[in-house]
């Protein structure tokens, strides 16, 4: 049977049979601390995520799990379903993540400059990570630099996705979920709403790439220093350009690219198949080794980092806030007390038609 089909389900043995929690803390995020724990077994380290049991929990670990089975995703090794003081957690296991998050690395590089080869290497794994999602109805929603993590600090290290908190699965539940269920074949006014929240990600790796290709984010920031007011504007409209001299040498298929990425009209904006498709990421490895100003740039706004940080979530908060909330009613079963007063005055019975 295909593992990824089989419902995966937490241990209720105890976490400390198997592996030894220490003190170490690796990061620190919104629901708690990430710890390094050790298997007692193998001595192998390993990063240990706390969660407190409830829906929204189970559905990020039950995402991330599906997940797991992509090289470009921070694999879970094991979940426990165990009480802590009294509250039920889930203890998610994963592998650890040496080697730092995505822009630290470039902006440490000492070998030489970054290049726009290199930048199209990061965005073909970082791509194929949200391909391998979006292929299996799975939006991350949160996809930020912060959650893209290096295995080791050398260059053997591999880029990876991490944390589900926002990951939604795209199909309503009991209608396209039966293992024989072929993506391929799915009317596209079924994918019609999802495709908003898939949209989102697209977004976020125009944003990504743009901070890759010159070391400061395309919306919030004017090099590098953060402008708040009006930023939603600036967002909302596209208003972005590619100023010199941080960008004159970049190739155009890459400005191409992020445009693309970036289209202010979700309808409008590249799906994943169209940016795996697009030559800069396919053929990456013939994009020209042209030397960015990225690192120079990112050491540079060192101080403004958490603010450019701040600003991408915050945007991305928005953006799920935005279609999460809206709810379009059938005129037919609004209630609404103006629509109501029109009804009366044309004759028709003001209580909403079920
Ligand atoms: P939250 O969902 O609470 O924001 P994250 O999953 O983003 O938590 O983790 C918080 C921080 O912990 C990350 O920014 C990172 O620094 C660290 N971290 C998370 N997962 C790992 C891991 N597998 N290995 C090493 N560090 C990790």
């Amino acid at each position: 049977m295909n593992e990824e089909l089989t419902k995966r389900v937490p241990k209720t043995t105890t976490i400390t049979d198997d592996y030894e929690i220490c003190s170490t803390v690796l990061g620190v995020g919104i629901t708690g601390k990430v710890v390094q724990c050790i298997a007692k077994k193998t001595k192998e380290r390993y990063a240990l995520k706390v969660l407190r049991d409830c829906v929204k929990a189970r559905r990020e670990v039950d995402l991330h799990w599906k997940a797991s089975s992509c090289v470009q995703v921070v694999n879970i090794i094991d979940v426990y379903e165990n009480t802590y003081t009294g509250s039920r957690c889930l203890l998610v296991v994963m592998e650890c993540m040496d080697g730092g998050e995505l822009f630290q690395r470039i902006q440490n590089k000492k070998d030489g400059a970054f290049t726009e080869r290199e930048a199209a290497k990061i965005m073909y794994d970082v791509c194929s990570a949200v391909k391998f999602l979006h292929d299996r109805h799975i939006a991350h929603r949160d996809l930020k630099p912060e959650n893209l993590l290096y295995t080791k600090p050398d260059q053997t290290g591999i880029l990876k996705l991490t944390d589900f908190g926002f990951a939604k699965e795209v199909i309503a539940k009991g209608t396209l979920q039966t293992p024989c269920y072929t993506p391929y074949y799915v009317a596209p006014e079924v994918l019609g709403p999802q495709k908003y929240d898939m949209s989102c990600d697209i977004w976020s790796l125009g944003v990504i790439m743009y901070i890759l290709l010159c070391g400061f984010p395309p919306f919030f920031s004017d090099h590098g220093h953060p402008i708040s007011p009006g930023m939603k504007k600036r967002i909302r409209t596209g208003q972005y350009d590619f100023p010199a001299p941080e960008w004159s040498n970049v190739s155009q298929d890459a400005k191409d690219l992020i445009k693309g990425m970036l289209e202010v009209d979700s309808t409008k904006r590249l799906t994943i198949e169209q940016v795996m498709r697009n030559k800069w990421i396919a053929l990456y490895m013939e994009v020209p080794q042209t030397p960015l100003h990225t690192g120079q740039m990112l050491r540079e706004g060192v101080d403004v980092w958490p603010e450019v940080q701040e600003e991408m979530t915050r945007s991305l908060a928005t953006m799920r806030v935005d279609y999460d909330q809206v709810h379009i009613k059938a005129i037919n079963n609004s209630n609404n007390p103006l629509l109501n007063k029109r009804r009366k005055r044309s004759g028709l019975p003001d209580t909403p038609s079920k």
